[in-house]
């Protein structure tokens, strides 16, 4: 396994792979790596020739300082765990290396997605996404990347930075890879408390209630039951819950036939932030 912490180095490496018409899959993290993580390498591992994994916690894509600076960074164990699975490559770049003095992100339109749910209460976050992607895209040149549904608002917004800007890559949703109990994997759910990790299956057995009442129930009394469930948990804050049309990402009130929906949230423990949303039928 090569790693690599600069672009130049890097770029070498991948040259001589396209030098020999390689395929390029990247699967872009933030570390703390995951089986969630591990699920999306091993699907790049599938199509492509070549695996690049970047290990990167982007600082412009916070809007809470706090959040940033507690976000867990594991980085000797994720090289271990990249090197048990055989992973290809990994760039784990420094702060300096991608922003140089100025670490601001670009101003990006996705024509109202970025203006829904995150991005309605993390204010620039997909901003910051949608910069540091598209840098390293232009750095790693892959042919497919890969991106989990666990953050499908950010899924939908790089497909569309990605079509419009025409770049020549393959966008792949992969599945939300759980704990036992339900828990969607995340690199944040270190930070719970023993107390706070019992609480948390919560909010995916709420998701699957949801997904069995959507038939029965119209939106509004579902919202409402949803918010009534979070205020029985002690543990748990509900930001918001909303049933969402899949391409628009906007909330929506009735259901068409023809259209494909999902149900999210976000929900504090304490002050660790918590996200997931399932697929209505
Ligand atoms: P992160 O390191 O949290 O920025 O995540 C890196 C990539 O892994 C993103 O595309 C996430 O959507 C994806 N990911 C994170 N958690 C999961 C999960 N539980 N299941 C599937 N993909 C995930």
């Amino acid at each position: 396994m090569n790693i690599f912490s600069t672009k130049k180095d890097l770029t070498g490496c991948i040259l001589s792979y396209k030098a020999k018409n390689k395929s390029i899959g990247f699967v872009p993290t933030m570390g703390a790596l995951h089986q969630g993580h591990l699920s999306l390498i091993s699907t790049a591992k599938k199509k492509n020739d070549v695996v690049v994994v970047s290990i990167f916690v982007n600082p412009t894509q916070f809007d809470n300082v706090e959040d940033l600076k507690k976000y867990p960074k594991t980085l000797e164990n994720d090289i271990k765990l990249l090197d048990t699975i055989s992973c290809d490559i990994v760039f784990t770049p420094s702060v300096e290396e991608i922003y140089a003095e100025n670490i601001v992100s670009n101003k990006f339109n996705f024509d109202g997605l970025e203006n829904q749910m995150e991005g309605k209460f993390r204010t620039g976050h997909f901003d910051g996404v949608a910069t540091i992607v598209k840098t390293l895209f232009e750095i790693v040149q892959p042919n497919r990347a890969y991106f989990g549904q666990k953050d499908f608002q950010q899924l939908q917004i790089i497909k569309k930075m990605v079509k419009k800007n025409r770049l020549p890559v393959k966008i792949k949703g992969c599945s939300i890879f759980r704990e036992e109990d339900g828990l969607a994997m995340s690199s944040r759910n270190i930070r719970l408390s023993k107390k706070q990790r019992e609480a948390a299956p919560f909010i995916y057995k709420t998701l699957k209630k949801v997904q069995r009442k959507i038939g029965a129930k119209n939106i509004t009394e579902i919202n409402e039951w949803v918010e009534n469930e979070f205020k029985k948990q002690p543990l748990l804050e509900l930001e918001y819950f909303t049933i969402a049309e899949e391409k628009t990402l906007e909330t929506v009130e009735k259901r068409e036939s023809d259209k494909k929906y999902r149900a999210f949230m976000a929900v504090f423990a304490g002050k660790i932030r918590l996200i997931d949303n399932i697929r209505l039928k």
